[in-house]
């Protein structure tokens, strides 16, 4: 029997789905992921398909007015992916539904881009004669006829652009039954025109083959499982994605290449396109709606099988899915700061349990989530421990800054071991990166006779001084303002504000003085706000037109530059200070990951490493690239302090402009929460979020910790949909929150 009844999630935030009748006119168009208009209330509303059915609990069902064109946009396996990220984020339905379909995609008269084309009228064979007439006659025609028979098929305005023709001129070749007329789809390609020169696959190392290996194996069981490929900087990991998306590929299914938005460059591109060609889609977020739109068609009618992404792309409709590979699997980047807040990583690995495919998950330095799984068992372990062509891991170096300003009487932001290495990078014309994890000049605006600091209106921060605009800006907000001449405090007033703490305009300067014949570079957030500025500064480095690159973590990620041989870390102690139960963790990420930047020609490379705390074990261990030491000693930490990831963790926070409002509701929420939960769960707070205020919203949050998720969750995501917030007051709920910030 054909269903009678649709089940619809609509586009409203209502967290429910509908019943709906299937009218007989539309009986057969209405399958699952399928998009429909429908009556809601006195309004009307579009919505998916989640269900169909031969009868609903519901009595008097509204008809389905129409059937919206266009394929269906999910496929049953998609909807139970969405069903249980909505379930474990504790996320509105229809949130998980649009996190797995572009908007692009999704949105109301989502189409190809259609243009007036041209083609070779089937069955037209003009003679000779005609032809020498038309050229006589109508030499543009005659041009454009002769384009068209080399090409096939052009649209109507490229080959007026080509040969001269007017629209009336084809138009009149139409006539003649030449040539047909009519709109033709034109894909709008993110790839540009650029060229990419093929490339064979490389013999793998012996590392590499067995870590293959580990891959296909899974890739052969029946319920394929997850690898974990722990391979220090350049070991060549990415060659092993690129092996095993082959085997995907010639078993004739596809696969999904994550990476993170930053490391996203042409050169990853680049080498995914030369090595599988046409059959490569990219989803990021600078395509435009219609290349996006596009390029998500395009996979779906499986015209493309590999699919290169950020974050999102992990829901490409690929199918069949052979492999999904998480490049820097620990990277915060994967996850969405939007409900639902799903963590990339951990959504691939169920997919691929839904799917059943393989996933791999790669990392110079992994999550303690996802090494503690392999050291358990849950993972299979693949490790690469050797740089490809055997080049050796840089030497790392770090430098004791207490001991430095005590000999040079002061504070320096370049130790003198850092100025000399740079010195000879520079006599040798090699290439050296300065790393500081903060931007601008100064990051406090000081008054020192009465301490008064210059802070965020809107924000519980300090302003941080600029000094190529000679302004004060929020990193928070945005907020931009004069830099006064004199104390901001009403009382004081004194003139000789100080500023104090370094960004990397600071050590920018810092370089130019001491080194005036060399070319600085400095590369973050402000220098890189146009469009291209970004692969434009690289694209320089890369060249040799830039000496010494200063920046943020921007150039600490996946950069491969064989003529740096120099790699110094301002100060290490910068992430190590954040109030976070993971700065360790990040701290020898960063370090490791930056580190890995040195040395990836033929010269080996150097890392300075300047810090005031040189014992700690996130510093130590990263001296020798030394992850299995460090691992163990966080993971006991985090075992004593029932962390992530002994523990599981969810912050919830509540966010609004009044403050008395904010706080009100989170205490009501958490003590009604705290009744529904079971003993060995956690509930901390509520309080003050580190970040307390931000855009001129008040911040308060509480914590969950348990063993599982499952252990709460249920719970919370029962409260979010009973609880009914104040108005002015909003909630972001965050299951696995990689940070309490
Ligand atoms: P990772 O992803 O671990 O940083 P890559 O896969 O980018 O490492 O490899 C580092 C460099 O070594 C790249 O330039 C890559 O082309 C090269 N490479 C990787 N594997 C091989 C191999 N088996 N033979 C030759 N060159 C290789
Ligand atoms: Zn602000």
């Amino acid at each position: 029997m054909t269903p009678a009844v649709a089940r619809i999630i609509t586009d409203l935030t209502l967290d429910r789905e509908f019943d709906y009748r299937i009218p007989e006119a539309l009986r057969g168009q209405v399958e699952i992921g399928r998009t429909v208009r429908v009556p809601f209330g006195r309004r009307r509303a579009r919505g998916f398909v989640t269900g169909l059915a031969e009868e609903s609990d519901y009595p008097d069902l509204k008809d389905i007015e129409a059937v919206v064109e266009g394929p269906a946009l999910f496929d049953k396996t998609m909807l139970k992916l969405a069903r249980w990220m909505a379930d474990y984020y504790a996320a509105p339905f229809e949130s998980a539904i649009a996190a797995i379909l572009p908007a692009a995609v999704r949105r109301e008269g989502a189409r190809f881009k259609r243009q007036l084309a041209a083609r070779i009228a089937e069955g037209a064979e003009p003679t000779g004669v005609d032809e020498a007439v038309l050229a006589k006659r109508s030499p543009k025609q005659a041009a454009a006829w002769a384009r068209l028979k080399e090409l096939g098929e052009c649209t109507a305005a490229a080959l007026g652009e080509e040969t001269g023709v007017s629209l009336a001129g084809l138009r009149s070749l139409a006539k003649k039954g030449w040539i047909a007329l009519e709109p033709g789809v034109v894909r709008r390609n993110p790839h540009g025109h650029v060229a990419v020169l093929p490339t064979t696959a490389p013999p793998l190392m012996e590392e590499q083959t067995t870590a293959l290996e580990a891959v296909r194996r899974e890739m052969d069981e029946e319920n394929p499982g997850v690898v974990l490929l722990h391979g220090v900087t350049g070991s060549g990991k990415t060659e092993v994605y690129l092996a095993a998306i082959q085997a995907a590929l010639d078993a004739g299914k596809g696969a999904i290449a994550l990476v993170p938005e930053i490391a996203l460059t042409p050169q990853t591109m680049e080498r995914f396109r030369g090595r599988f060609g046409e059959t490569v889609a990219v989803l990021h977020s600078h395509l435009s709606d219609g290349e996006r739109h596009d390029e998500w068609r395009r996979i779906a009618a499986g015209e493309a099988r590999v699919v290169v992404g950020a974050r999102s792309a992990l829901f490409a409709p690929v199918r069949p899915l052979g492999l999904v590979a998480v490049d820097e699997e620990h990277e915060p980047a994967y996850k969405q700061d939007e409900a639902p807040r799903y963590n990339a990583r951990d959504v691939a690995v169920m997919r691929g349990k839904m799917e059943g495919c393989a996933v791999v998950l790669g990392s110079a330095t992994p999550s303690l989530e996802s090494y503690r799984n392999a050291r358990e068992g849950k993972y299979r372990l693949a490790v690469l421990t050797r740089r490809v062509d055997r080049r050796t891991m840089p030497e790392v170096r770090v430098v004791d800054m207490r001991i430095e300003s005590e000999k040079e009487g002061g504070a320096r932001l370049l130790s003198k071991d850092l100025i000399e290495a740079v010195r000879l990078r520079l006599s040798q014309g090699e290439q050296t990166m300065l790393f500081l994890n903060r931007r601008g000049y100064a990051t406090t605006v000081m008054c020192p006779a009465c301490g008064h600091v210059e802070t965020c209106e809107h924000c519980s921060v300090k302003m941080t001084y600029h000094k190529n605009t000679d302004l004060m800006l929020c990193h928070v907000c945005g907020e931009v303002r004069r830099t006064p001449a004199r104390c901001g405090n009403p009382k004081c007033g004194a003139p000789n504000i100080k500023m104090s703490g370094v960004g990397t305009q600071r050590v920018e300067a810092a370089v130019r003085r001491m080194f005036p014949q060399a070319r600085v570079q400095r590369m973050d957030s402000d220098t890189t706000g146009a469009k291209h500025s970004h692969a434009e500064i690289l694209g320089r480095f890369r060249r040799g037109d830039i000496d010494i690159l200063v920046g943020t973590q921007m150039i600490a990620k996946g950069l491969d530059f064989p003529n740096v041989t120099l790699v110094g870390v301002i100060l290490a102690d910068l992430s190590l200070q954040m109030p976070d139960f993971r700065a360790a963790e990040r701290t020898f990420q960063l370090l490791t990951q930056v580190a890995g930047r040195a040395g990836r020609g033929d010269v080996p490379g150097e890392v300075l490493v300047q810090t005031y705390t040189p014992f700690h074990p996130a510093v130590q261990s990263s001296r020798h690239a030394d992850y299995a030491t460090f691992f163990d000693q966080e993971i006991e930490m985090r075992q004593v302090m029932r962390y992530p990831p002994c523990e599981r963790l969810t912050t919830v926070l509540f966010k609004g402009r009044d403050e008395a409002a904010v706080n009100a509701c989170a205490k009501e929420f958490a003590e009604r929460l705290a009744r529904d939960l079971p003993e060995d769960v956690r509930l901390k707070g509520p309080a003050p979020a580190p970040l307390e205020k931000a855009k001129g919203y008040y911040r308060v949050q509480f914590m969950l910790l348990g063993r599982t998720t499952a252990r709460y969750v249920p719970a919370l995501r029962r409260m979010t949909k009973a609880f009914k917030l104040p108005r002015g007051v909003s909630i972001a709920v965050n299951v696995d929150a990689l940070s309490l910030m």
